[in-house]
């Protein structure tokens, strides 16, 4: 495990102002956990400033799910990096696979989206992960190795230190399969040799979180994994006390 756990809810398009508040006092209940273990909440764009009044004096910060590569201009519906920093928002996720696959996302929009969030000093969520095909045809690694090295190559050992990796299997996501402990750890590991290549400092530091139908009776397991570092939660995120029991388990 590197450094302190670090478990992120994704509530993807769900959620409103009732549930940024059960979430914020549930989690200030939890002032124990919220020191041990690094806490981050990314609700819709719109529910943000609602979550950064909310949890303004406890130790949970603030995601964003997604963001321009552009830092301002005629991009109609999109938000820049500056104005996630001045609603507060310290982490942003990038490339996640929904965005790649019904927003067509390229790994070159994600290497631009990650330049602009970590040169700007916010935490970069990289998200890669092979689909049922990929995986069923062998390409597990080629996948990850191709995703890793398009967006990290261009990045400095600063942009880099504010870089976490997200290993979540496409064909996990939302569908209640999880890859066994066992088949993460594996990729973890790859992730974590690709990364140390790349900077032998940086990539032994970076923490590499796995997602993909996490559960409170599944995390456990997962996060007992040597290189698993913590978890991102998509549908168990959305209930208070599944997510702090997953916290829990971290
Ligand atoms: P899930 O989503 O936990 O619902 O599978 C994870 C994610 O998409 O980040």
């Amino acid at each position: 495990m590197s450094g302190q756990p670090l478990v992120i809810a994704n509530w993807k398009m769900n959620g409103n102002r009732q549930l940024v508040s059960e979430m914020a006092e549930a989690l200030r209940e939890q002032q124990q956990l919220t020191a041990d273990v690094n806490v981050v909440v990314c609700p819709p764009t719109i529910l943000l400033p609602a979550l950064a009044d909310a949890c303004y004096y406890d130790a949970v910060a603030v995601g964003a799910q997604d963001v321009s590569q552009h830092a301002e201009g005629a991009f109609t519906g999109e938000t820049s990096v500056n104005m996630l920093r001045e609603a507060a928002v310290e982490y942003v996720l990038v490339g996640h696979s929904e965005r790649r696959q019904m927003h067509h996302e390229t790994d070159a929009v994600v290497a631009d989206k990650l330049q602009a969030v970590t040169s700007s000093g916010l935490k970069a969520v990289l998200c890669v992960g092979e689909n049922a095909e990929q995986r069923e045809s062998e390409q597990t690694f080629a996948v990850i190795k191709q995703q890793l090295q398009q967006a990290l190559s261009g990045l400095t050992a600063t942009q880099l230190s504010h870089t976490i990796v997200a290993y979540e299997p496409v064909w996990a996501i939302g569908t209640g399969l999880t890859a066994s402990p066992q088949q993460a750890e594996q990729v973890h590991q790859f992730i974590r040799q690709l990364l140390t290549e790349l900077n032998t400092n940086v990539g032994e530091q970076m923490q590499i979180l796995y997602g993909g139908s996490v559960k409170a009776d599944n995390a456990e397991q997962l996060f007992a994994q040597p290189s698993i570092d913590g978890g991102l939660i998509g549908g168990a995120s959305l209930k208070p006390d599944a997510f702090i029991a997953i916290c829990q388990a971290a």
